[in-house]
């Protein structure tokens, strides 16, 4: 017995693409040998698989596979009609022809499988682009957040940069450091200052020259946890030769068209 049951598995593996009609000639002429055998378990096996196609059949949409593939599907289940064995239940048998729902439970398994692929290719490109784009901002922040440190290190360093002591005006706070470079722009920095109360920042402001003239808003910026103050202005409002003095106020989140506290550091424009 040991024999046969290896011959039945090797069999029954070649089963469900007997079903589907997908088997060459030569294995499809062997799996007939074999049933016609009386193999009962086979003949089981088949009828299951065949079911299970006819079933697909009736879930079957729109569905036009090559006519290459049709023609060979066409010619492999009408072969198989005319040797059709009485093993299919008659239930299937008479709701749809034998070739019909062979051709079209494999048209459905051919949609099915196009489908299947189609949406995996889609999934790995879909995904493929997401990394790229975060890949992208990630150096582009990168880049961006590179070229601010490497801008304010150098009006930082350049002899030509004005600076000017921001002294707290009535408060006992550290004093801030401003250094403004004509062409790069206007670095503010402090150690060691107090949080302003709620979600309240700290706005700089440039005092014109110009007698009567308002003060121009600039930059807002919270200190971050260890009171570090630390304010890159790349485009300030004005010029240098046209600002009297630079002031910080608190105002609410997101700055203020125009003070509405008393600044709390001034500091005088010296020029050159
Ligand atoms: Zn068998």
């Amino acid at each position: 017995m040991s024999n046969s049951d290896q011959n039945r598995d090797a069999f029954r593996e070649l089963i469900e693409a007997y079903a589907l009609g997908s088997l060459g000639p030569e294995e499809r002429a062997s799996v007939e040998a074999h049933l016609a055998t009386g193999c009962a378990e086979c003949a089981k096996a088949l009828a299951e698989a065949r079911w299970v196609v006819s079933q697909l059949a009736y879930l079957a949409p729109e569905a036009s596979p090559s006519d290459m593939l049709r023609g060979r599907l066409l010619k492999t289940v009408r072969a198989e009609a005319a040797a059709a064995k009485p093993e299919i239940s008659r239930a299937v048998r008479s709701a749809i022809p034998l070739w019909m729902w062979g051709a079209v439970a494999a048209a459905v398994l051919f949609a099915f499988y196009n489908a299947y692929e189609a949406r995996l290719v889609q999934e790995r490109i879909r995904e493929t682009q997401q990394a790229l784009r975060i890949q992208l901002q990630l150096q582009e922040e990168t880049a961006r957040q590179l070229a601010l440190a490497r801008r304010e290190a150098l009006i930082l360093m350049d002899p030509k940069s004005v600076r000017i002591s921001m002294p707290a005006e009535s408060r006992n706070l550290p004093v801030l450091q401003a250094t403004w470079h004509q062409a790069l722009g206007l670095v503010v920095t402090g150690q060691k200052l107090p949080l302003p109360g709620g979600s309240r920042t700290l706005q700089l402001w440039l005092i014109p020259k110009a007698p009567g003239a308002k003060p121009m808003p600039s930059l807002t910026l919270r200190p971050d946890a260890e009171g570090k103050f630390d304010l890159l202005v790349i485009n300030p409002p004005d010029s240098q030769t046209e600002t009297k003095a630079l002031a910080i106020t608190e105002e609410p989140e997101g700055g203020s068209p125009q003070p509405t506290t008393t600044p709390i550091w001034v500091g005088a424009v010296a020029g050159k």
